[in-house]
């Protein structure tokens, strides 16, 4: 017994003497879909001010590709002429060619997938990859949440678009295709092991957040939340297995969560709106129309990304392990599809906020010495950059979006017109913006081997992955450490 006693004060010894930044507790993953320099450039001129992340120390700056691997089936801008296989990004050919960037581009499903698993995959794809091609056979990949959960540590995905949508189900589901919204909710109530579910796909709202119940005979209005069935489960509070789900699906809901008060083990957070928090409310206007952000005034009754965050936190830290999370900021990509690029700023802001809140929650209550905060996006969305190219004269490619001071619209064009120009715009190519800080920062900057002109050093969506999945090896090989210590020593 003496003996027993004397061994855990050395271990208590050992392990205090140890540093503090021996293994990764927390990876929060912030995702701004759609996102490119000009978003960046647009919102700050605005603003008439850079985001913390982007003012460079203790921030890191790099770049990201973001491409993804085809079939041949795609459909310009994802592919064309049956190319098949990983076109990537050439850097030379990116800046002189005015077309480049605008093909052979990953959609938000294979790119959060990539994110998640390490692996290029086909375009639509949640947690799969493409197999060995026969039959249509695919491959289930491993997620870095996954990875998170077999170790113990609780885990959540947060977005301001449906909670079902390509982002956020690429970071936790499977399913061979992204537009099967209620098997993927189904996985993610009752088959991923999360904590946090939270966005927006409420059945009986509308876009305005007005209250219009859902139709029981139609199956779309459910498919958001796991179809009718599991939704009534939700209410009832019996679902999700020894540990159900809390249902919060009011504005006071989400504030008491963020305050702190009475947090349960597992939160299903679903905004009363229909797809989007706020960029599907009224008022949008046609494409390329200048107006300004906020001039049709906000829906008061949803809860912003940045609460959403707050309550998402409040859950995650219960786990004294630490977590995984990743915000999806999921509308900037609607609103460059719509070439709406007032409410893109807004969308941004939405985001931004959410940032503000991540680091708020970093400082007080955790450190960047066992923290990693990935800040960036899963594609461009527009080929958006400033007004007067004339794609037939090299000399006017890829003007910079104008800065017209504080409060006023920047001078700006949405290029992108897969379809023709009365159709949305498409995602595009570029080479992303990319922060990183905390714990783990260095593997993120040593996987930044190559260098673009323009965006400089830039690592690849996969990378974010690989880096995430050595952290988690680093935590395992840790655990089995310090538990062989423990094991060996009363036996001495
Ligand atoms: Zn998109």
């Amino acid at each position: 017994m003496k003996h027993t006693i004397g061994w855990t004060l050395v271990l208590a010894l050992i392990l205090a003497a140890a540093p503090a930044d021996a293994a990764v507790r927390n990876v929060i993953v912030m995702i701004s879909d759609g996102w490119g320099q000009s978003q960046l450039d647009a919102t700050a001129y605005w603003h008439g001010e850079r985001q913390p992340y982007e003012s460079g120390a203790p921030w890191h700056r790099l770049g990201m590709t973001t491409y993804m691997r085809q079939e041949g089936w795609e459909h310009p801008p994802y592919g064309g002429n049956g190319f098949a296989g990983i076109h990537g990004y050439d850097p030379a050919q990116a800046w002189s060619d005015w077309e480049y960037q605008q093909n052979h581009v990953t959609d938000s499903a294979a790119a959060a997938t990539a994110m998640s698993t390490g692996v290029k995959t086909y375009q639509g794809a949640i947690g799969y990859g493409v197999g060995d091609g026969t039959d249509g056979g695919r491959e289930r990949l491993r997620h870095v949440s996954e990875a998170a959960e077999s170790l113990g540590l609780a885990t959540g995905v947060v977005t301001s678009v449906m909670l079902s949508h390509g982002t956020p189900a690429g970071f936790c589901a499977h399913n061979i295709q992204r537009e099967n919204f209620a098997a993927i909710a189904r996985e993610m109530i009752y088959d991923c092991g999360l904590e946090v579910v939270m966005g927006a796909g409420h059945p009986n709202y509308d876009r305005n957040g007005g209250w219009a119940p859902g139709d029981s005979t139609r199956a779309g209005y459910w498919a958001f939340v796991g179809g009718l069935e599991t939704w009534l489960d939700l209410e009832a509070g019996t679902a999700g297995g020894e540990t159900p789900w809390t249902l919060i699906d009011d504005l006071a809901g989400f504030k008491r969560l963020a305050t702190g008060g009475d947090v349960p083990a597992r939160v299903f957070g679903v905004a009363p709106v229909r797809h989007t928090l706020q960029w599907e409310r009224d008022g949008l206007t046609t494409y390329n129309d200048p107006e300004p952000p906020y001039a049709t005034p906000r829906i008061e009754t949803v809860p912003t990304l940045a609460l959403m965050t707050r309550g998402a936190l409040k859950v995650l830290e219960r786990d004294t392990d630490g977590f995984f999370l990743m915000v999806e900021g999921g509308a900037v990509d609607w609103a460059g599809h719509g070439r709406t690029l007032g409410r893109l700023i807004e969308e941004q802001d939405g985001f931004n906020a959410a940032f503000d809140a991540v680091v708020e929650w970093v400082e007080a209550e955790s450190g960047w010495d066992e923290t990693l905060v990935i800040v960036t996006g899963d594609h461009e969305c527009g080929f958006l950059w400033g007004p007067g190219v004339d794609p037939g004269d090299a000399g006017t490619w890829f003007a910079p979006i104008v800065d017209n001071g504080r409060g006023r619209m920047p001078g700006f064009r949405f290029y992108s017109e897969p379809n023709g120009p009365d159709e949305d715009a498409g995602h595009s190519n570029e080479v992303i913006p990319f922060f990183c800080r905390g714990y783990g920062s260095e593997r993120l900057l040593a996987a930044a081997d190559e260098t673009d002109p323009v965006m400089g050093p830039y690592l690849d969506n996969t990378e974010l992955a690989l880096a995430i999945f050595a952290l988690y090896d680093e935590l395992a090989g840790e655990r089995r450490e310090a538990e062989s210590l423990q094991e060996s020593g009363p036996q001495r």
